[in-house]
């Protein structure tokens, strides 16, 4: 794994109009071969930060720097970063509803020339079987599931090198979750660096390699995912284990009264 990173996001201070601000000085670095979880409450920027890093926010940030493979690209308009490598899942499975699945997946490869276009299909059909059996199949048809991976596979029909996903588990069943999350950890062993804003907080560490924890548009806290996930304050706050463990602690302290 290689250390400088693929993508990285230095000091961004955005602004929604003149006096909304919701990122103040965010630095986020995504290397290659990793999967980097961005968590924090509602509100706190993620979404914000997915759209800055896509060129997808009115203004250009206030300050701050975002570079793809040591190039600044934060002057670039959305399709110029699509072409150089970054691709996006967007929060809420955007599909094209009134085309077929086939058609959808085709909008995602608009930087890539007509000849690449059928192995790019069959390589999503591959990776999302049902997708291939539903490839006639009007989009606003699918199951939320389904249209969680046709989003996805939009996305790759680009042949990204960094794929940023904005709660790709909302509102899904536990079983589609495990499977699309499958589907993104098979993604990075094939060298796709990910980006991940996920409330799933649990979930997200349990997959990635780094977090960063984003409060009121402020890191707050950064690290291997590791560390997260044995930080306190996470613990607390993001995977609810010290209710936990205080509700077995009071279960403990309820036993030790009865036989005292
Ligand atoms: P959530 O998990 O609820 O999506 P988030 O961490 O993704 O939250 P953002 O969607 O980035 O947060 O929003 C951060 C702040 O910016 C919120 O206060 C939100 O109301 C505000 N905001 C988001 N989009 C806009 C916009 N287009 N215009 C004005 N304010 C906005």
């Amino acid at each position: 794994m290689s250390d400088a990173p693929l993508l990285a996001c230095r000091n961004l201070e955005v602004f929604y109009g003149k006096y909304l601000q919701v990122l103040r000085g965010v630095s986020v670095d995504v290397r290659p071969g990793q999967m980097v979880a961005v968590l924090g409450p509602n509100g706190a920027g993620k979404t914000t930060l997915i759209r800055t890093i896509m060129g997808l926010i009115e203004d250009q940030p206030e300050r701050g720097q975002v570079t793809l493979d040591g190039q600044r690209i934060d002057s670039w308009d959305t399709g110029r970063r699509v072409q150089h490598g970054l691709a996006c899942v967007p929060e809420g499975r955007e599909v094209f509803a009134e085309l077929s699945v086939r058609e959808n997946l085709v909008m995602g490869a608009w930087v890539r020339s007509a000849a690449a276009i059928p192995e790019g299909l069959e390589r999503v059909y591959s990776r999302f079987p049902r997708l291939g059996e539903r490839h006639k199949q009007l989009a606003g048809t699918l199951s939320g599931g389904e249209q969680q991976m046709l989003v996805i596979g939009r996305a790759l029909m680009s042949r990204p090198r960094v794929l940023l996903l904005d709660e790709p588990s909302l509102g899904l069943a536990p079983r589609v979750v495990a499977e699309i999350f499958a589907i993104l950890v098979e993604l990075v062993a094939e060298g796709i660096a990910l980006l991940l804003v996920e409330q799933n907080a649990r979930l997200a560490l349990a997959h990635a390699h780094q977090g960063y924890v984003l409060e009121s548009g402020r890191v707050v806290l950064s690290g291997k995912a590791q560390e997260l996930r044995d930080n306190p304050d996470v613990r607390e706050f993001y995977l609810g284990v010290k209710q936990a463990e205080s509700v077995k602690g009071f279960r403990r302290f309820k036993r030790r009264r009865r036989w005292a």
